[in-house]
C-alpha cells in the first residue's frame, strides 16, 4: 500500500534492527483518514470471503480492525490482554509472550461473541514472531469458527511470524512488508 509506505518513511522511527516505531500513525496516535484507507484495503482483499466477524486484540489493532469491520458491515470483536488468575468459563484464554513488553500476558475473548457459525478475519497492527496472532488463532479454532485469513498492517519479514502462519496454510495479507531495519534504514520487501 503506497500511501502507508510513504507515511512509514516520513513518520516511522527505527528504534533498533528489530523494532520500527509507528507511534505517530498506529500505536500512540491514530490518523483517522489513513486508518479508514487501511480498512478499505483489507475489506477489498477479503470482501468475497463471507466474513461474519473481524477479530483483533487490544489495543493497537482496534482502530484498523474497526475500519475494516465498518467497511465489511460486520461486528468487530476484540480480545483483552489481562492477568487471569482463574479459568473463566465464559471466556477463551491463551497465554502469549509480549514482543515489546518482554512479559507473558493472557489474551481473553468472551465466548459470547464468536461461535462455530462465524467466518473470521483476524486483523492486527504488526506481526513479529506471531505470538499474538497464534494465540488468537488458537482461540478462534477452539470456538469452532473458521479463520478466513489474517490482515496485518506491517509485516516484518525478517521475523518468523507471518512465514510460519503461511506455512500452516493460513492466508496472511500485509499492507506493507519490511525486509530489514539494519543500519537504521527501512527497506521494504516489495
Ligand atoms: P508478535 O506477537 O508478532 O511477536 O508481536 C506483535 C506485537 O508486538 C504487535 O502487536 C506490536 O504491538 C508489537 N510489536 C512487534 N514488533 C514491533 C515493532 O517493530 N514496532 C512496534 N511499535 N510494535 C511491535
Amino acid at each position: 500500500m503506497e500511501l502507508l509506505k510513504r507515511r512509514i518513511i516520513e513518520e516511522g522511527v527505527v528504534a533498533s534492527d528489530q523494532v520500527l516505531l509507528l507511534d505517530a500513525i498506529l500505536n500512540e496516535q491514530v490518523d483517522p483518514q489513513l486508518t479508514i484507507e487501511m480498512g478499505k484495503e483489507f475489506a477489498s482483499r477479503f470482501r468475497k470471503d463471507g466474513i461474519t466477524r473481524v477479530i483483533t486484540v487490544e489495543s493497537s489493532g482496534i482502530a484498523v480492525a474497526f475500519a475494516t469491520a465498518c467497511e465489511l458491515g460486520v461486528p468487530l470483536v476484540f480480545a483483552r490482554r489481562k492477568k487471569t488468575l482463574l479459568a473463566d468459563p465464559d471466556a477463551y484464554i491463551e497465554r502469549v509472550p509480549s514482543f515489546t513488553k518482554g512479559i507473558v500476558t493472557d489474551i481473553v475473548l468472551s465466548r459470547k461473541f464468536v461461535s462455530a457459525n462465524d467466518r473470521v478475519l483476524l486483523i492486527d497492527d504488526i506481526i513479529a514472531n506471531g505470538y499474538a496472532a497464534k494465540g488468537l488463532i488458537k482461540i478462534i479454532q477452539r470456538s469452532g469458527a473458521e479463520l478466513a485469513g489474517v490482515g496485518i498492517v506491517m509485516e516484518k519479514c525478517f521475523q518468523s511470524g507471518a512465514k510460519e502462519l503461511r506455512e500452516q496454510g493460513i492466508r496472511v495479507e500485509s499492507l506493507v512488508k519490511i525486509a530489514s531495519l539494519e543500519g537504521g534504514e527501512v527497506q521494504f520487501a516489495e
